[in-house]
């Protein structure tokens, strides 16, 4: 068994997080080290998915949810204006080996650069 991820101990409240969203299968938090003025990630509680590949390939549909989550929580901080970035392999950053989508919007970040 590997060790839980930051996200599953976060499901499991054993580290504490700002929620925004929050449903049976998919939790919606403030980023602790925001990267824009509004920074949110969404993910499944389930930590079987190591990254957005995994997840398209073993349930669409909770793919489809999530995007779904992020585009409400969008409409609700952000005037439904922001980018959403599933960061995919340690090469482009990726910290966090529990899929998760990147919410970030309310204006553009200095040096952005994609
Ligand atoms: P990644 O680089 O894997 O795409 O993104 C992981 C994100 O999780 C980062 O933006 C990082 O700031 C955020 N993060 C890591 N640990 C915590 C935590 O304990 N709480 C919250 N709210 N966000 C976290």
């Amino acid at each position: 068994m590997s060790e839980p991820s930051v996200f599953e101990r976060i499901v499991a409240g054993e580290i504490p997080s700002t929620k925004v969203f929050e449903n049976e299968r998919v939790l919606g938090i403030r980023d602790i080290a925001p990267q824009a003025p509004v920074h949110l990630l969404v993910f499944p509680k389930s930590g079987e998915y190591p990254n957005v590949s995994a997840l398209a390939a073993a349930d669409p549909a909770l793919l489809a949810e999530i995007v779904a989550v992020a585009q409400q929580l969008a409409d609700e901080h952000c005037g439904g204006q922001y980018r959403l970035v599933f960061n995919t392999g340690s090469d482009v950053g990726q910290t966090v080996f529990h899929v998760h989508a990147h919410v970030l919007g309310g204006g553009l970040p200095e040096g952005r650069m994609a």
